[in-house]
């Protein structure tokens, strides 16, 4: 049974709240053991330099290959690893799976920039640094090849430390990003604390630009305040083309979107890329 609050949100009630607290728990148990499994796996969406029209690097996002469910999204199991302390876990194998995709597609003379996403909760782990330095010694993946995106959220937990796990992983020539801006409660305060390279604008105010004005305004604002500030800026949610035009038009300088691609497994955005760039495939 549910019923609506007061604010139109559908509450469960009695058997129904045992029932989702019950799945809730089958569905950790399950993520347990499907990281032992190894039942994660990752999917990449293309990432375009809007001057050259170049895809030079994929984002890596998580799905969980569950045995029975078929391909779980993430907004179902990262909050519930967040909430049972396996988010640093989970971390390590989304870098491990990412590192090795990078290098296999080195040796194929695909030289593509990997985006990693880290939780607030891996930025209060001052171990982070050191086994991003082992991934990529073990992988032979350049520094350079590897971006790191994180939102602001980490902010809200202990932001010198978070802080100082950034810095020293820029200092290893780690390039990394701002998720999601826009969306957190203190975007500026963020981006005068930390060190980071690259701006990604939330698709919230990205999506529309095209016909809402507002939108427009905030776009446009945020690719000057990230060149003032010596940063990229990266849109996402970059739907049509009308939108990719105008973000041209601004000078943004990296672009993301159903419009070029949703994100897809390794091969099939390989297969992707060869039709659309033939001269980055040997
Ligand atoms: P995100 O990092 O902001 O990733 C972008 C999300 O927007 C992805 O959803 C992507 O599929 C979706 N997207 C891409 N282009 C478009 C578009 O044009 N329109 C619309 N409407 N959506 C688009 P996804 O893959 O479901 O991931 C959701 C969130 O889960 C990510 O948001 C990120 O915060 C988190 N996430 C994903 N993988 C990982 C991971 O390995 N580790 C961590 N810590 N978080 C992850
Ligand atoms: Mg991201
Ligand atoms: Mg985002
Ligand atoms: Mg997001």
């Amino acid at each position: 049974l549910a019923k609506n609050d007061h604010r139109g949100v559908a509450v469960a009630t009695g058997a129904a709240a045992d029932d989702a607290g019950r799945q809730r728990l089958t569905t950790l148990e399950e993520l347990r053991t499907g990281l032992d499994r190894g039942e994660l796996t990752l999917h990449y969406q293309p990432q375009m330099e809007v001057g050259t029209g170049e895809t030079t690097g994929v984002e890596a996002l998580v799905r969980w290959e569950h045995p029975r469910r078929g391909l779980v999204f993430p907004d179902v199991f990262l909050p519930l690893a967040e909430h049972a302390g396996l988010m640093g876990r989970l971390t390590l194998q989304v870098l491990d799976i990412a590192l090795a995709q990078c290098r296999e597609w080195r040796d194929e003379g695909l030289y593509l920039v990997v985006a990693v996403n880290l939780s607030a909760s891996n930025l209060q782990d001052t171990s982070l640094p050191g086994h991003v330095a082992d991934g990529l010694a073990r992988h032979g993946v350049p520094p350079g090849a590897l971006h790191l995106e994180v939102t602001e959220e980490i902010l809200m937990r202990d932001a010198a430390r978070a802080t100082e796990v950034l810095a020293e992983l820029r200092a290893m020539g780690v390039r990394l990003a701002v998720d999601d801006y826009g969306t957190g409660y203190s975007s500026l305060a963020y981006l005068h604390a930390l060190p980071v390279d690259d701006l990604k604008l939330d698709r919230a105010f990205v999506t529309h630009c095209d016909t809402d004005p507002r939108s427009a305004a905030i776009v446009k604002s945020t690719v000057e305040l990230a060149h003032n500030l010596g940063m990229r800026m990266i849109a996402e949610g970059v739907e049509n083309e009308a939108a990719l035009d105008r973000l041209r038009e601004w000078g943004c300088d990296l672009v993301q979107g159903y419009h070029l691609s949703r994100p897809q497994p390794a091969d099939r955005l390989v297969t992707w890329l060869r039709e659309r760039q033939p001269s980055t495939l040997a």
